[in-house]
């Protein structure tokens, strides 16, 4: 039987040294700041941004939420983030995707200022990553890294299969295994005799959105899989993109869903407040 990855675990050792680092912090003065802007009325948006808020307010970090109607234009949202990069008070800004389909996420994320991205999407954000010279992560890769050092899974060397080559997830998952010297092969929904290639996977990570879609046939016996998906099943229950029950029989060591990466996201997002307001100050400084 697989050993548990345990990410609620993890993330709140991380989220306990991020909130003794805020103290610290704002003894000095200091409040780190994080701009979360919503638009419209998705409920499953909303429910992350909630969870991001409460994460904020446990860690100390101040939250300042900003609820904008789905009719928003384009050109209002990009002024809000305007005003929101102008804002000194404000040290990081994460625009909650999807956005309605008339507002272009691309132009959206390219409007923030880099060094407020702490969601590390901006087009300067990604280009550190891939020359291996970032200063912020995008939270759910970074979190999967950190979920594999604090198991002490030595990435170097390892054979690592990504499913999913989103912007968000399964590319800047592959640079960063590519980084810890792994030896990465990126799969999509194009990939032929996929499970041929999951089965040579050390480390499996699977970021696809299908439930249950990874079974214990495509995992090579003893391999790390981390499940990145959420999938809300019809009996209100949520399943990553693993069959767990299967997947844990040939498995070393596997993430849960829910308990598993979802944590993690979030943990990493504290880190990449605190960073920015950190960096706001000493570039004030100096
Ligand atoms: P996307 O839908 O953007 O990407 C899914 C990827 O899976 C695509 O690259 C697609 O390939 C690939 N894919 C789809 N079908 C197949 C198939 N049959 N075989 C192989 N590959 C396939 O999803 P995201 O990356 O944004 O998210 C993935 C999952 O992770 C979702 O469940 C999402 O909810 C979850 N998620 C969880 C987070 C967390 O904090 N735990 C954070 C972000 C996401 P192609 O490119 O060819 O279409």
């Amino acid at each position: 039987m697989a050993k548990i990855i345990d990410g609620k675990l993890v993330s709140a050792s991380i989220r306990a040294s991020v909130a003794d680092e805020v103290k610290a912090l704002r003894e000095n003065g200091i409040c780190p700041t994080l701009a979360v802007i919503l638009v419209g009325d998705d409920p499953a948006s909303a429910v992350y941004v909630r969870n991001k808020q409460k994460a904020c307010i446990e860690t100390g970090i101040e939250p300042i939420q900003i609820t904008l109607p789905k009719e928003t234009t384009e050109s209002e949202l990009l002024s809000k983030i305007d005003e929101l990069n102008r804002d000194s008070k404000i040290h990081g800004i994460l625009v909650q995707l999807p956005l309605p389909e008339h507002i272009s996420e691309e132009k959206v994320i390219s409007k923030i200022n880099p060094e407020k991205d702490v969601d590390a999407f901006t087009h300067e954000s990604v280009g550190r990553i891939v020359e291996g010279k970032y200063s912020f992560l995008p939270c759910t890769p970074a979190g999967i890294m950190k979920l594999l050092e604090y198991y002490e899974i030595d990435v170097a060397g390892k054979e690592c299969v990504v499913i999913g080559r989103s912007n968000i997830v399964g590319k800047p998952m592959a640079l960063l295994l590519l980084n810890a010297s792994g030896t990465v092969t990126v799969c999509h929904s194009k990939t032929k005799n996929l499970s041929e290639v999951t089965k040579r996977a050390d480390i499996l990570i699977v970021a696809v959105g299908k439930a249950k879609f990874v079974t214990a046939d495509m995992v090579k016996e003893g391999a790390v899989v981390v499940d990145v998906g959420i999938n809300r099943m019809p009996d209100g229950k949520l399943a990553g993109d693993v069959d767990f029950d299967s997947v844990s029989s040939v498995a070393s060591l596997l993430t849960p869903v829910p308990g598993g990466v979802g944590p993690m996201t979030i943990a990493m997002l504290m880190c990449n407040t605190v960073f920015a307001a950190k960096r706001a100050h000493n570039n004030k400084k100096a």
